[in-house]
C-alpha cells in the first residue's frame, strides 16, 4: 500500500517518529489531512477549504465503522454518538471528546465541525439545535482576538456538554476556563483586543462614538438572547464602552509625588464614570489610592503611579472578566432546556481547550496552560494505557509480568501521576506564603532537588519546569497578584453601588453551576467564573481542574490531536520541524513510546491464519488444497502437522486450539 494511503498509523509495523512525520507528510500532500493512529484522530489544519464537510459527506459517516470510512472528524462524532448510546458493544456511557493542539491548529474548528455532525446524528432539528449552532458567534466575540499564530484565536478554554435523553439532544452546557483577560488592557505587536470592541466601534457614527453612546442594534453579532433583556444589552455595551473609556485615562506624578490622573485624560474619567454608572470622585480614589481596615481603622495609602495604572488595568480585567462570565451563563440560560425527569441522561463533552505553550516569555498563564495540559496529557497516557490493559484482560493475557513492572522512564511518570506532582507543585507554590520578592527564592529552596524543577540563576525572577513537552522558563513576576486575583473592597463597592444594573449585579452576585445568577452566599466569589484563577483559596487551579477531571474520567475519552502545517497559515506547506514539535508537545511520540512497550503487533486469529497458510506453502507439506471456507487434507497430513507444528512450537499450538475454539462457538451463533 502506497505510503500516504495507510490511514491507521498504529498498524504500521516499524512506528517510529520518522515513519509517523514521514506517513502525515505524505497523507498532507495528497490532501488527506485526517489520519488515525489506533483510535486517536490527528488533523493536519489545511489552511483551505476542501469538500471535505458537505451534506452528502456528512450523510456517509452516520451509523459506519470507523475502519471503512477515511479517516474524518465526522467518524469521531459518529463513534462518540453510538458509543453514548450503546451501539458499540459496550453500554450507554457518557464520552469526551478532547481536543488538543497548538494555537491555530484547528481545535476550534474541528469543534464546530464536530458540534455540527453531532446535531446532524441525532437528526435534531428542533430550535435548540439551532440555538447550540448559533451561539458560538456570540462566544466568539467576546472571548477570540486575532493573535500572531491565528485570525480568530480562541483567548479561553471551553467543555461544551450536550445532553442527551432518548437519543435526541436535550440541552447544552459552555463552561470556560482561562480567559486571557490581560488582553484587554495590553497586546503585542501584531495582536488585536477582543473582537467585540472592534464590532462595537464598526458599529457607530463617528459622532456617537465620541459620545460614547451606544447603539446596540449596530452591533452586528447575534445578541439575541431571548434571555437577555434589552436593558441588559444596553448595560452590557455601556460597560464595555465603559472598559474602552478607562483604558484612555493615563497619570502623572505631581511635584510632591503624588498621582494624578493626567490634564488630557480629564474627560476619559468623567465619561468612565458616567459608562459604569459611579461617582467620579468614588473611580478616582479607586485608581489613586488603596484602602486597607486595620484594627477598625481605614487606612488610605496613595499610589504611585505604578500602581494606579496597575489598578486601572486591574478594573478593566476584572470588569470584562465579569461580563464575559455573564454572557456564557446567559448562553446557559438558553441553552438549558428542560428535562424528563424520568429518562436517563447521557452526555457528551467536548474539550477545545489551548495547547502547550513556550514563548519568549512566559507567565502565569502560561503557567496554567500547560499545568492544565499536563493533566491532559496524563489523561492520554492513562487511557492509552488502560485500553493496552483492558485488551489484554480480555484476551486473558498475563501483562504484569510482562511489560508495565519494566520501570522505562515514561512509565515512571505514569505511575507517579504528572497530574499530583504537577498539582501539588503548584498548590505548594501559593502556600508558601510568599511576596513577589521572595517568590522565587522560596520556589528555589523548596523544590531545588525536585527533577521537575530547576533552579535559574538570574537577578529576574526566573524558574524552569521540565513539563512532559520539554523545558519552560517562566518569569514569575506578578504571579501572586495574578493567582490572586481578588477584588479589593473598595473597587467592589464602586461597583456594587452602580446605577448601571447589570453592573451591580455582576458584582453583587455569583453566577450558580447551572448559569443562573444568584445572591452572593459564600465569601470567595468562586463560582463566578470557574477560571483557573480563582476557584480556589490558595490553589484555584487544582480546584477548576480537577471538576472537569473528574467529569472527563468518567466517561469514555475520544482524541483529537489538531496539528498546524506551517507559521505562516498557508495552504500545502509543510513545516517538519514544526510538526515534529507538535507531535512531541502533543504526546504523540509519547503514545508511541506506550506502544513500543505493549503488544503491538495484535492480529486477529483469521489474519494470522492467513499467514499461517502463506507459510504451509513453503512448508514440505505437499498434495492440500485451499477451498474458499476451509482447508482440504489428505488423511496423512494431519499427522504430518502435528510434527510440523510440534516444531513451531507451544505458541502455535494455543493459537490453533483457540481458532478451533472460536470456530466452534461461531457455529452456534
Ligand atoms: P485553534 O482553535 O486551534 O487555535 P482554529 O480552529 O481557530 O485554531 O483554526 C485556525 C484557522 O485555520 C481557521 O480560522 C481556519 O481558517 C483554518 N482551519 C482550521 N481547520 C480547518 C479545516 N478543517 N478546513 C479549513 N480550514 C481550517
Ligand atoms: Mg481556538
Amino acid at each position: 500500500m502506497e505510503e500516504h494511503l495507510q490511514e491507521d498509523l498504529a498498524s504500521l509495523s516499524d512506528l517510529d517518529e520518522k515513519s509517523l512525520l514521514e506517513s502525515l507528510t505524505g497523507r498532507f500532500s495528497h490532501n488527506h489531512i485526517y489520519t488515525y493512529i489506533g483510535d486517536i484522530l490527528v488533523a493536519v489544519n489545511p489552511f483551505k477549504q476542501l469538500p471535505l464537510y458537505e451534506k452528502e459527506v456528512s450523510e456517509r459517516y452516520k451509523c459506519r465503522e470507523k475502519s471503512s470510512l477515511p479517516p474524518h472528524i465526522f467518524a469521531v462524532a459518529d463513534r462518540a454518538y453510538q458509543s453514548m448510546l450503546g451501539r458499540l458493544g459496550t453500554g450507554p456511557k457518557n464520552q469526551c471528546i478532547v481536543i488538543s493542539g497548538e494555537s491555530g491548529a484547528g481545535k476550534t474548528e474541528s469543534t464546530k465541525l464536530l458540534l455540527r455532525q453531532l446535531m446532524e446524528l441525532c437528526r435534531a432539528n428542533s430550535q435548540l439545535e439551532q440555538q447550540i449552532l448559533q451561539v458560538n458567534p456570540l462566544l466568539e466575540a467576546f472571548g477570540n482576538a486575532q493573535t500572531v499564530m491565528n485570525d480568530n484565536s480562541s483567548r479561553f478554554g471551553k467543555y461544551i456538554q450536550l445532553r442527551f435523553q432518548n437519543s435526541s439532544v436535550k440541552g447544552a452546557k459552555i463552561n470556560e476556563y482561562l480567559l486571557e483577560k490581560s488582553r484587554v488592557v495590553h497586546q503585542d505587536e501584531g495582536e488585536r483586543n477582543f473582537h467585540i470592541f472592534y464590532c462595537m466601534l464598526a458599529g457607530i457614527s463617528p459622532q456617537d462614538k465620541e459620545m460614547y453612546v451606544f447603539v446596540v442594534h449596530c452591533v452586528k453579532i447575534c445578541i439575541d438572547l431571548n434571555s437577555v433583556m434589552t436593558q441588559e444589552k444596553v448595560d452590557m455595551m455601556t460597560i464595555l464602552a465603559g472598559i474602552l473609556s478607562l483604558g484612555n485615562i493615563t497619570f502623572e506624578t505631581t511635584d510632591s509625588d503624588a498621582v494624578k490622573v493626567s490634564e488630557k485624560s480629564q474627560g476619559w474619567l468623567k465619561a468612565t464614570a458616567g459608562q459604569f454608572g459611579v461617582q467620579e470622585e468614588e473611580l478616582l480614589r479607586c485608581l489613586t489610592c488603596t484602602m486597607s481596615v486595620t484594627r477598625g481603622e481605614s487606612i488610605h495609602r496613595l499610589h504611585n503611579q505604578q500602581q494606579a495604572e496597575d489598578a486601572r488595568d486591574s478594573i478593566a480585567k476584572v470588569v470584562y472578566g465579569r461580563v464575559f462570565g455573564w454572557i456564557v451563563s446567559k448562553i446557559n440560560e438558553l441553552l438549558s432546556h428542560k428535562l424528563d425527569s424520568d429518562v436517563a441522561l447521557s452526555e457528551i463533552g467536548i474539550l477545545d481547550i489551548f495547547g502547550f505553550e513556550n514563548f519568549a516569555v512566559n507567565r502565569f498563564e502560561q503557567l496554567c496552560i500547560n499545568l492544565a495540559n499536563e493533566q491532559l496529557q496524563f489523561f492520554f497516557n492513562h487511557h492509552i494505557f488502560l485500553m493496552e490493559q483492558n485488551e489484554y484482560k480480555e484476551e486473558g493475557i498475563q501483562w504484569e509480568t510482562i511489560t508495565f513492572k519494566d520501570n522505562k522512564p515514561i512509565l515512571v511518570g505514569y505511575r507517579s501521576v504528572p497530574l499530583t506532582r504537577c498539582l501539588a507543585l503548584f498548590e505548594l507554590f501559593f502556600n508558601l506564603q510568599a511576596t513577589d520578592g521572595n517568590f522565587v527564592d522560596k520556589l528555589n529552596s523548596k523544590f531545588k532537588a525536585n527533577p521537575h524543577f530547576e533552579v535559574v540563576k538570574s537577578h529576574s525572577p526566573l524558574f524552569t519546569i521540565v513539563h512532559y513537552a520539554g523545558k519552560v522558563q517562566y518569569n514569575a513576576s506578578g504571579f501572586l497578584e495574578k493567582n490572586r486575583d481578588n477584588i479589593p473592597a473598595n473597587i467592589r463597592a464602586l461597583f456594587i453601588n452602580s446605577v448601571t444594573p447589570l453592573l451591580s449585579v455582576l458584582f453583587a452576585a455569583t453566577i450558580s453551576r447551572t448559569g443562573t445568577l444568584m445572591p452572593r452566599k459564600a465569601k470567595v466569589c468562586s463560582t463566578m467564573k470557574p477560571l483557573v484563577y480563582h476557584c480556589h483559596a490558595k490553589c484555584p487551579m487544582q480546584h477548576s481542574l480537577a471538576v472537569l477531571m473528574e467529569k472527563m474520567f468518567a466517561a469514555s475519552p475520544h482524541f483529537v490531536r489538531c496539528i498546524k502545517p506551517n507559521s505562516s497559515k498557508l495552504p500545502d506547506q509543510l513545516d517538519s520541524k514544526l510538526v515534529m514539535d507538535q507531535l512531541r508537545y502533543n504526546g504523540l511520540l509519547e503514545t508511541i513510546r506506550i506502544r513500543r512497550e505493549g503488544f503491538s503487533w495484535r492480529p486477529f486469529f483469521k489474519e494470522f491464519v492467513q499467514r499461517c497458510i502463506s507459510i504451509l506453502n513453503t512448508t514440505e507439506l505437499r498434495g492440500w488444497k485451499c477451498g474458499s471456507s476451509r482447508l482440504f487434507f489428505k488423511y496423512w497430513h494431519q499427522e504430518e502437522l502435528a510434527r510440523l507444528l510440534e516444531r513451531l512450537g507451544k505458541a502455535a499450538v494455543v493459537i490453533q486450539k483457540n481458532y478451533h475454539a472460536m470456530s466452534c462457538r461461531r457455529k452456534y451463533l
